[in-house]
């Protein structure tokens, strides 16, 4: 495995490759690697020649500084990892590297409804930083596959939408949410809960459980008026959102419809950690 820290050096090993005809398979990531991380990394891996993970924690996408600083860094322990994953490319650049000393304009990402809805509501501008740092990565990396968790629902979409407006030719791959045995989603974040908040944080993933039992028979504005009920009754922790949308466009759904797929989302602080999960309700 390889490290590199540098656009210029990136670029020479992956146009290397591409003369022999090498597939890339790419990860983008901020690190605090987990096993979510990790799927992704083995899907690529048996996908393509060769994975190139990328490790950077984007200042553009935090609205919130102290979210930014407070933010998990393990690049020892990613590298460890990466390497037992034989991932074969580690790109690690400097916010130096990446956007030079001027703040990034990131005004050309504009997504519309996409991203003022559920987590662009509540971190206004923070899909247009993710806009930019994948567009940024993918023109470094030039992958032919990308790989995503489903874990960020919403930014799926949002790339999904990059990716047909900048015409880019990389196919996304969508990857399932890894979660630990009693279903609380993986994130970077956990590491931030105490033990108290980590039972807490089951919340989440637990209300959407039950908003798939009570899909089979409420109407979804029910199943979300009484997840709220249920949720805001747990002073423990603060619900930003619980909405039920539409796979594809996030509109919030009236009535269950076959011909779409319809999805659960959550957010919510547990202490000072924020949280977000989201679940396939039906088909
Ligand atoms: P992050 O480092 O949080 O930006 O995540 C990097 C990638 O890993 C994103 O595509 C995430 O959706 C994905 N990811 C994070 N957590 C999980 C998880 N629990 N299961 C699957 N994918 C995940």
């Amino acid at each position: 495995m390889k490290l590199v820290n540098t656009i210029s050096e990136i670029k020479s090993i992956i146009s290397l490759q591409k003369q022999k005809g090498t597939t890339i398979g790419f990860v983008p990531t901020m690190g605090a690697l987990h096993e979510g991380h990790l799927s992704l990394v083995r899907r690529a891996k048996t996908e393509c020649d060769i994975v190139v993970t990328s490790i950077f924690v984007n200042p553009s996408q935090f609205n919130d500084p102290n979210d930014l600083k407070k933010y998990p860094r393990t690049l020892e322990s990613d590298l460890e990892l990466l390497e037992k994953e034989q991932c074969e490319l580690v790109f690690a650049p400097t916010e130096m590297e990446i956007s030079g000393s001027e703040k990034p304009d990131v005004s050309q990402y504009d997504f519309g409804p996409l991203e003022s809805v559920m987590e662009g509501k509540f971190r206004p501008g923070h899909f247009k930083g993710v806009a930019y740092i994948v567009h940024s990565l993918f023109e470094i990396i030039t992958p032919d596959k990308a790989y995503f968790g489903e874990k960020d629902f919403q930014q799926l979409t949002i790339i999904h939408e990059l990716v047909k407006k900048y015409e880019l030719p990389v196919e996304i791959i969508h990857c399932s949410t890894v979660r630990e045995s009693d279903g609380l989603a993986m994130s970077s974040r956990n590491i931030n809960l105490s033990e108290e908040e980590r039972k807490t944080a089951l919340l989440l993933s637990s209300s959407l459980y039950r908003a798939k039992d009570l899909s089979n028979s409420l109407s979804p504005l029910k199943v979300k008026d009484q997840i709220i009920k249920e949720l805001q009754s747990e002073i423990q922790l603060q619900l930003e959102y619980f909405d039920i949308v539409d796979s594809e466009k996030l509109n919030p759904i009236n009535e269950w419809n076959e011909s779409y797929h319809v999805r659960a989302c959550i957010s919510a602080y547990v202490g000072n950690t924020r949280l977000i999960d989201n679940m396939r309700l039906i088909p």
